[in-house]
């Protein structure tokens, strides 16, 4: 139970561990935590920027690169983010989705897709 005025955030343990140790190689003077929050905000405030928003079809979201002005498209796939472009699920365009409901939304509505097929 986080403290009042905080919440929580989940993350893979392996996506943690890759951040203790970019935390751990970053030269700074913060917590882990405030670095944390520091860089998460930084790096999605330059990708709203960057990236738009455009729509989701069945299990595919589509992103636009206003600096490339291309197409990117994400895949929801057990449970997670795929990024088509990058062919990762940890890149700046899945942390641009898992920040917008609607993808958020369409995420757990596959998940529970899944579960009824079971
Ligand atoms: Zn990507």
């Amino acid at each position: 139970m986080p403290r009042y005025g905080y919440v929580s955030v989940t993350f893979k343990e392996e996506s943690y561990n890759r951040l203790r140790e970019l935390y751990r190689r970053d030269d700074h003077r913060l917590s882990f935590p405030e670095w944390i929050t520091h860089t998460i905000t930084e790096y999605l405030e330059q990708a709203v920027g960057i990236l738009q928003f455009l729509t989701i079809v069945g299990d595919e979201v589509y992103l636009k690169n206003r600096t490339t002005d291309r197409i990117v498209v994400l895949l929801i796939k057990d449970k997670e983010l795929w990024c088509t472009e990058c062919k990762r699920n940890d890149c700046l365009h899945v942390g641009f989705c898992l920040a917008n409901k609607q993808v958020v939304r369409r995420m757990l509505e596959c998940q529970e897709q899944i579960l009824e097929k079971v």
